[in-house]
C-alpha cells in the first residue's frame, strides 16, 4: 500500500486487520500514534515479520512537477526557448528544519505579535 502520511493509529489497525504486509508512506506524521499503539504488530524495518511501515524512496509524485519543471523550456513568442538552468531559481525552497522547529517559530511569531 502507498500512502501519503505515515497512517495514524486508527488507520494503522484497519491496515494490520486487512492483511496489508507493507506500507510505504511519502511523508512522516511525527504526532502518529501507531507506533506506540501497535509495536507488536507494526515494524520499520524490512526484516521484521509484522506489517513494514517503510518511507517512499524517490520523488513524491506531487513534488515531481515542482522539482522539475524548471528542466523543461520555456514557450516565448510562439517557440520554446531553452532555459539557463545557472540563471533558474529553485522551483519551490527546500525545508531543512523539522516540522517541529518550523512550528515555534511560528508560535514566538504569533506570540512576538501579540496574537
Ligand atoms: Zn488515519
Amino acid at each position: 500500500m502507498y500512502v501519503t502520511t505515515y497512517p495514524c493509529h486508527n488507520c494503522a489497525k484497519h491496515i494490520i486487520s486487512s492483511g496489508i504486509k507493507k506500507v510505504f508512506y511519502i511523508e512522516p506524521y511525527e504526532k502518529s500514534l501507531a507506533t506506540a499503539l501497535h509495536d507488536d504488530s507494526i515494524c520499520g524495518n524490512i526484516d521484521c515479520k509484522g506489517v513494514q511501515f517503510l518511507p517512499f524512496e524517490g520523488v513524491a509524485p506531487s513534488q515531481y512537477q515542482n522539482r522539475f519543471r524548471c528542466v523543461t523550456t520555456k514557450k516565448a513568442a510562439g517557440k520554446f526557448v531553452k532555459i539557463n538552468l545557472a540563471e533558474e531559481t529553485a522551483a519551490y525552497a527546500q525545508l531543512l528544519d523539522c516540522f517541529v522547529d518550523y512550528e515555534v517559530k511560528i508560535v514566538d511569531t504569533l506570540v512576538e505579535n501579540g496574537l
